[in-house]
């Protein structure tokens, strides 16, 4: 990192940011409220999430599970419903087993320090910082994708930030923007300028309250810090599905494996096509293996993409029959009513399956 921030130096800086804080601090939900265990959940929603999206889902949660108590109470398949399309369901399971955490050890209480706030699911080391700064006024730093660029091009720091000398440099960077005594804004200020002023591409330095002080507009190189990562190639899936229908309209549903991916949610029975294989091939035996039934297929329902965050899909969903109709139900599956209401977190892929389905019980 430059020496040429000194203590004074630091001291304006900081300044200037909560200065300009004061006037362009953004509205939220969430902001108007010190309730530590909201502001976890808000931090958590936007951990992947931008804050448009995150809005009325936190509502919704909030509507759903007022406290800490009733998310640990509830079942993990309410929670799982409640952040349905919001994506990332790890971000679920893991509030959920926090919460049953907090109750345990806490009280319900959540805990007010960083260090404890990290040791719960889910809670990395900026979110702790953000939870421990906005909700009880710690001087903690926080270094989420916004703050880090800011930072980065504030202090001159090159380098690429997922490495772990770089990280630990920006870290330094964030903790030195604490005014003492003033964690909370310090570190909303910081999210909300990089959110809004130092952009990724086409940063706004004319507009920004810290620009004499940035090393990076300084010797003009915002467009280079921090550095581009190129892309990786996004591999790609073809995926089939099988759905079957009751004479009720109700559709079969499995529930996802816990452990993996879209865990805890409830999908059409599905698997990848194998090299080599035919859609039909696979089909048949993806329900053979997940059902340990021989599937005939009436007709294709439609075909759907869908893209994750390491991976797209293309979704082919297939209209099957079992063999007298019958398939094995257990604890692990379900039948949603026709409409497709209910309790089931249903992934998006499969949400757009659905819907084609649903659009043709209307024709
Ligand atoms: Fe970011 Fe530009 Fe402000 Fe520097 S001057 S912190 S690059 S917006």
């Amino acid at each position: 990192m430059t020496d040429s921030f000194d203590p004074g130096t630091v001291a304006r800086l900081s300044g200037s940011l909560l200065r300009w804080f004061r006037k362009s601090a953004r509205e939220m939900a969430w902001r108007e409220t010190r309730d530590p265990y909201r502001i976890w959940i808000s931090e958590v929603m936007l951990q992947q999430t931008r804050v448009e999206a995150a809005a009325p889902y936190y509502r919704r949660f909030l509507a759903r599970f007022p406290d800490v108590r009733s998310l640990a109470g509830a079942r993990l398949d309410r929670v799982m419903k409640a952040w349905e399309g919001l994506g990332y369901y790890a971000r679920a399971r893991n509030l959920h087993r926090a919460a049953r955490i907090v109750v345990e050890r806490y009280g319900g209480k959540v805990p007010g320090t960083a260090e404890e706030l990290s040791a719960l699911p889910g809670i990395g080391r900026s979110t702790a910082g953000a939870i421990a700064a906005i909700a009880f006024g710690a001087d903690e730093p926080v270094l989420d994708a916004n703050v880090r660029r800011l930072v980065a091009r504030l202090f001159g720091v090159g380098g690429d930030p997922k490495t772990a000398s770089v990280r630990k440099i920006l870290w330094e960077g964030s903790a030195r923007l604490v005014a003492e005594g003033k964690g909370r804004d310090t570190a909303l200020a910081a999210m909300d300028l990089g959110a809004t002023v130092c952009l990724p591409r086409a940063p706004r330095c004319g507009e920004c309250p810290v620009r004499f002080f940035c090393v990076a507009f300084r010797a003009g190189t915002q467009e280079e810090i921090p550095p581009r990562t190129s892309r990786k190639a996004v591999p790609h899936h073809d995926v089939v599905a099988a759905l079957f229908r009751r004479p009720d309209g109700s559709l079969f549903l499995v529930r996802r494996r816990l452990g993996g991916l879209l865990g805890g949610l409830w999908a059409f029975p599905s698997g990848k096509r194998t090299p080599g294989e035919t859609l039909e091939t696979a089909l048949r035996r993806t329900v053979r293996e997940k059902l340990g039934v021989r599937a005939t297929i009436q007709r294709k329902v439609g075909v759907v993409s869908h893209a994750y965050s390491h991976y797209r899909i293309t979704l082919h969903g297939y209209l099957c029959e079992a063999p007298g109709g019958r398939i094995p139900s257990d604890a692990g599956a379900g039948w949603l009513s026709r409409g497709g209401r209910g309790r089931y977190a249903i992934p998006r892929a499969d949400r757009k399956l659905l819907e084609l389905i649903q659009q043709e019980d209307k024709l």
